[in-house]
């Protein structure tokens, strides 16, 4: 066993390293917020949740960037479904207890056709976008860093 590998299965049993992982991490998301927004492809309307104007600047700024990006990336138009959800309207719209969207850490993009949804999905990866759902007719951008990373749903609609 290697001496990393020793360390890493010591740090893992005894959890020393992980409160200091996620204090960092919110320390990433607190400072991000502060970021001025200056996006090139959305206005942050775009993202309110439709029960509450103006919401969408609760949305988490470094996701908003990213989303900017991958927008470049793909060259066609990112048509936001749903951005920021009040507790209210993701109950509304059947959304999961837990889901990113109440965080502002996900927004659901519509696409027309696969030729579309390649460009959409390619462009959200080329970012670090890295939770990703698919369904019929849009694709949901998720960076909830809290779960699981590296992973693609589909939904059945
Ligand atoms: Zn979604």
């Amino acid at each position: 066993m290697t001496t990393l590998a020793k360390l890493t299965s010591i740090f893992s049993h005894t959890n020393i390293l992980q409160p200091i992982l996620n204090a960092l991490k919110r320390l990433i998301w607190a400072n991000s917020a502060t970021i001025l927004m200056n996006l090139k492809h959305f206005k942050l309307q775009e993202f309110d949740s439709p029960d509450a104007k103006g919401s969408g600047d609760k949305m988490d700024k470094l996701f908003l960037q990213k989303l900017d990006q991958a927008r470049e990336i793909a060259g066609c138009k990112f048509t936001i479904n749903s951005g920021y959800r009040t507790q209210e309207h993701n109950l509304k719209v059947g959304g999961r207890f837990g889901s990113s969207h109440k965080l502002g850490l996900a927004a659901d993009i519509a696409f027309r056709g696969s030729r579309e949804r390649f460009l959409i999905l390619n462009s959200l990866m080329q970012v670090g976008i890295n939770r990703i759902g698919i369904g019929a007719s849009f694709i949901h951008a998720d960076l909830d860093l809290k779960k699981d990373n590296n992973v693609i749903w589909t939904y059945k609609y």
